[in-house]
């Protein structure tokens, strides 16, 4: 775009990227592109990086396009606290474009907590994006069924105690292929707990996507 034209746009739209500045953008294609590229992949059932040794026959892993720190920490601060919404699906579809798409018939987003004060989901902004490069349907098919206190506070052994039980699903994903969205990947104990509640429910977890993960220690 000329820069009279994004003068032009930023006086009707005054939003910049905030990565670059640039005006007129909500965040540049080629700014989130660069952010992303693929780290190696965990065991979803796990956590483990994979193939892990216990799960060695399943192929279901979490892919994740970035590492959480830096310019990916910031937006996806922005994209939890700051309403900053719009920027999610823009991950999501830069995110798209990283990673390979799965054999999914479904995207279900990791839900948020039921006493969230959040107006919306960040896990689904960024799986609205996913749905757009992959054309794979998203599908807010599970909640927290019970009161569980949020992650944010948590150590690794209580996030390891959640049960598979925490997580209900409104509809039928029997038969389903389906792959889970979450912004970011911490211990991978949320993923693996959604994931076995869907088997639970007959459905064939294909893998997890995140924007960004915290790269276990070793
Ligand atoms: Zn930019
Ligand atoms: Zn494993």
């Amino acid at each position: 775009m000329q820069v009279m034209q994004r003068w032009l746009a930023h006086m009707l739209w005054p939003v910049s990227c905030p990565i670059c500045g640039a005006v007129a953008e909500l965040a540049c294609d080629c700014c989130l592109r660069s952010l992303f590229r693929p780290q190696l992949s965990r065991c979803l059932w796990c956590g483990e990086l994979a193939p892990c040794k216990v799960h060695k026959g399943d192929r279901a892993r979490i892919r994740s396009g970035a590492v959480y720190e830096g310019v990916m920490k910031d937006l996806i601060l922005m994209l939890k606290y700051a309403r900053y919404e719009a920027v999610g699906f823009r991950m999501g579809e830069a995110l798209g474009k990283t990673l390979t798409r799965p054999e999914a018939d479904v995207l279900v987003p990791v839900p948020l907590h039921l006493r969230s004060p959040r107006r919306y989901n960040q896990a689904e902004a960024i799986a609205r994006g996913l749905e757009s490069a992959w054309d794979i349907e998203v599908w807010n098919a599970a909640r927290w069924a019970e009161d569980v206190p949020s992650r944010a506070g948590m150590g690794a052994a209580e996030r390891l105690s959640l049960s598979s039980a925490a997580f209900a699903f409104d509809g039928d994903v029997a038969g389903l292929r389906v792959a889970f969205v979450d912004d970011v990947c911490t211990t991978g104990a949320t993923l693996s707990r959604l994931a076995r509640a869907a088997q639970n429910h007959g459905a064939e977890v294909v893998g997890a996507f995140t924007a960004a993960h915290i790269p276990p220690i070793y």
